[in-house]
C-alpha cells in the first residue's frame, strides 16, 4: 500500500499580524516571557519529575514545585492542593469523578448553573446518561447572575454538589462565589467553581470559600495549551470513579513550568492590567453605543470581566458581521464551542433574551496585547461592518 510519508512540519501559522485579535476570551497568546522559559526548561530540564533518585530528576522536581507554588498563590490556596491537569476540561472531569467516588450513594445529586461551560454542562449530562449522577438546573436571571432562591431550593432538596462558575465565559458575569460557597456548605454541600475565565481576573481565595475544587487553564492566563490544574484540599486519585489508580504519570514539565510562570506574572501584573483592560473596554462599549443605534449590552454592566464586552446589534446577524471583520478583527458569537455553529448560545438563552438579541450577539475578549490604538481601529471597523450589513438586509427586504 502506498502511504504517505509523514512530514514534520514547522508551525507555519497564517498570516495573522494584520489581524486585531479581541477573542482573548477562546485563548489568550503566550507571554513571551513564558514561552522562553518553556523553551529552556523543555531543552535543559529534562528528567522525569518522578525520578527524584539522581539530580536530572530532582531538578525537573524542583520545577514543578515552583510552579505548583505560583498556581496556589494565584487563587490562594494551599500548594500541596494543586493537581496539574491537561487544562480546565480535565480538571473538571477529574473534580465530578471524584464527586462521585466518594459518594455515598449512587446517583450523585448534582445541580448546576444553567450558564456553565459546555466542559461542565456535557459531562454531567454524559454522566446522568450513565445515571452517575442527577442533575437540578439552577437558574439565572436576564444579567446571568445566580438566582439565589434557585440555589437554595435545589440545597434544600439535599444536593450534594453545586457547579457554580467564578466568571461567566460568553458575558463575563461575576459570581459571588464567598456568599455561594457558605451557602453550599452550610447544607453540607460540596462546591466546584469553575475559574477558567476569573483566575487572576477577579478576587478568588480557595482558603477564605473553602472551594472544594477549583478548575483554572493556562492558555486564558497567556500561558501554554494543554496544561491546567484542579486545586482541591480533597481530591483524591485513588478515591475517583473510574478506573482510578495512584500511580503518578510523567509530569509535562515545561508545560507545568509555563503555567508557573503565567500564574507569576498574573499576580504581580494582573491588576494593573486589568485596570487597563477595563478602561478600554469601556472606551470600545462607549464609542460603539455612540456610533450605532440598536446595541444592547448583555451581561451585568457594573460586575463583569474587566476585558469582556458582549453585545447585540438589532437586525445585524452575527454570523455575517463576523464573516465581514474574518481578516480584519478577530471576536465570536460565544465559547469557542459554540462559534461557527448555528445554534444560539445556550448563555444568552438561559438569560431569556429575545431572539432577535441572541441572533445578534458578538463577544469581545480583550488581552495584554490589546492597544489604544487597536480598540480605536477596532471601533471604525465593526461599527462599519454592522451599518453595513443593517443596510444590506434592509436593501434586500425592500427589493
Ligand atoms: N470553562 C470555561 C469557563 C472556559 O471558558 C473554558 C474554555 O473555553 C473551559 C472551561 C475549558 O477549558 P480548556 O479548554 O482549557 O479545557
Amino acid at each position: 500500500m502506498n502511504r504517505p510519508e509523514p512530514q514534520l512540519h514547522t508551525a507555519q501559522a497564517p498570516k495573522v499580524r494584520s489581524v486585531i485579535y479581541l477573542d482573548h476570551h477562546a485563548t489568550t497568546p503566550i507571554d513571551p516571557r513564558v514561552a522562553q522559559l518553556v523553551m529552556q526548561v523543555m531543552s535543559e530540564v529534562y528528567g522525569n519529575a518522578n525520578s527524584v533518585e539522581h539530580t536530572i530528576g530532582n531538578a525537573a522536581a524542583l520545577v514543578v514545585e515552583q510552579a505548583r507554588t505560583a498556581v496556589a498563590h494565584l487563587v490562594d490556596a494551599e500548594p500541596q492542593h494543586v493537581h496539574f491537569t491537561s487544562g480546565s476540561t480535565e480538571a473538571i472531569h477529574l473534580a465530578i469523578s471524584h464527586a462521585i467516588g466518594v459518594n455515598r450513594k449512587v446517583p450523585l445529586s448534582v445541580a448546576l448553573s444553567r450558564v456553565e461551560h459546555r466542559a461542565v454542562i456535557d459531562t454531567l449530562i454524559h454522566a446522568e446518561r450513565l445515571q452517575l449522577v442527577e442533575i437540578t438546573w439552577i437558574d439565572v436571571d436576564e444579567t446571568a447572575q445566580i438566582v439565589l432562591p434557585s440555589l437554595e431550593s435545589a440545597l434544600h432538596a439535599g444536593v450534594e454538589l453545586v457547579c457554580v462558575m467564578a466568571a461567566n465565559n460568553e458575558v463575563g458575569t461575576l459570581y459571588p462565589i464567598p456568599a455561594i460557597s457558605k451557602l453550599v456548605h452550610d447544607a453540607g454541600a460540596t462546591i466546584l467553581v469553575d475559574a477558567t475565565q476569573g483566575a487572576g481576573r477577579m478576587g478568588l481565595s480557595c482558603l477564605d470559600s473553602e472551594i472544594d475544587y477549583l478548575a483554572l487553564s493556562g492558555h486564558k492566563l497567556n500561558g501554554p495549551k494543554g496544561v491546567g490544574a484542579l486545586i482541591s484540599p480533597i481530591y483524591n486519585p485513588s478515591e475517583a470513579y473510574g478506573l482510578a489508580t495512584s500511580h503518578s504519570a510523567t509530569p509535562n514539565v515545561p508545560g507545568i513550568a509555563g503555567l508557573g510562570e503565567a500564574c507569576r506574572l498574573m499576580s504581580l501584573e494582573g491588576d494593573a492590567e486589568n485596570r487597563r483592560q477595563s478602561l478600554l473596554r469601556d472606551r470600545l462599549e462607549t464609542e460603539l453605543l455612540l456610533r450605532l443605534p440598536g446595541v444592547v449590552v448583555n451581561g451585568e454592566i457594573g460586575n463583569r470581566l474587566p476585558n469582556n464586552l458582549n453585545f447585540s446589534a438589532l437586525g445585524a446577524p452575527n454570523d455575517v458581521v463576523i464573516a465581514r471583520l474574518r481578516d480584519t478583527v478577530a471576536l465570536s458569537t460565544g465559547s469557542a464551542c459554540n462559534s461557527g455553529a448555528q445554534s444560539p448560545s445556550h448563555v444568552l438563552s438561559a438569560m431569556g433574551l429575545a431572539d432577535e438579541l441572541l441572533d445578534s450577539c458578538l463577544r469581545i475578549g480583550l488581552g495584554r496585547q490589546t492597544t489604544e490604538a487597536d480598540i480605536d481601529q477596532a471601533v471604525e471597523t465593526i461599527a462599519t461592518a454592522i451599518a453595513e450589513v443593517r443596510n444590506l438586509l434592509s436593501g434586500a427586504q425592500n427589493d
